[in-house]
């Protein structure tokens, strides 16, 4: 059992705007602890080190991934290791503080299989097309890069089934308000409504 804080999960295909969601969640919420996951991918301008990631090489995440000491881990868009640091989660959670963890489908799928107390929110575009759009129109990524990200979206897109409920992304801080109502917490007031 997850209790007493509640564990949520929120997983969706590649673009669907994850991260944002979640960056408007630690601007907006914070009553929610967002987790901090590792990663072997190297930061992009801006990132910060214990903020967005922790940045870690081949080595370390081998080491960290042995010890048990990941919630769950994926090798996403089949490149770089991401995880989830386990003894944050069960701190906060213990706490009885909110938790949240932005992750990919396959490591929503681990979750599932280690706190199946969790609550697994997926995230969707509007549309396929709007999703490609998204993802095209990002331009972080090379050509070999996004086609391999569109592939990934779409066999993550046939998932959602598998989830407690979808949010769709049609607008960032809408999908956020939903997002915490299912949460147990009270949206806050709009400013530009
Ligand atoms: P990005 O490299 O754009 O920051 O993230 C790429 C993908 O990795 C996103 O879909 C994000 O949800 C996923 N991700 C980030 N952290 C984790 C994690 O700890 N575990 C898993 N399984 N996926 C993660």
């Amino acid at each position: 059992m997850v209790r007493p804080g509640r564990l949520t999960v929120l997983a969706g295909p590649t673009a669907v705007g994850k991260g944002t969601v979640a960056a408007d969640i630690r601007r907006r919420y914070e009553q929610i602890w967002l987790s901090v996951s590792v990663t072997t991918r190297p930061p992009r301008p801006g990132e910060q080190e214990g903020v967005h990631y922790y940045f870690v090489d081949d080595a370390e995440f081998d080491k960290l991934a042995e010890a048990g000491q990941l919630l769950e881990w994926a090798v996403v868009h089949g490149r770089h290791r991401y995880g989830t640091p386990r003894a944050a989660v069960e701190a906060v959670l213990a706490q009885g503080r909110p938790a949240l963890l932005e992750i990919d489908l396959q490591g929503a799928r681990q979750v599932r299989q280690n706190m199946p107390g969790a609550f697994f929110v997926f995230l969707k575009p509007p549309s396929l097309d709007e999703l490609v759009r998204r993802l095209v129109g990002r331009g972080t990524e090379d050509s070999e890069e996004r086609e391999r990200r569109l592939r990934t979206a779409e066999v993550e897109m046939a998932a959602e089934a598998e989830f407690d409920i979808s949010i769709v992304n049609d607008d960032v801080t809408r999908a956020t308000d939903e997002l915490v109502s299912w949460m147990g917490l009270t949206p806050t007031k709009r400013v530009d409504s």
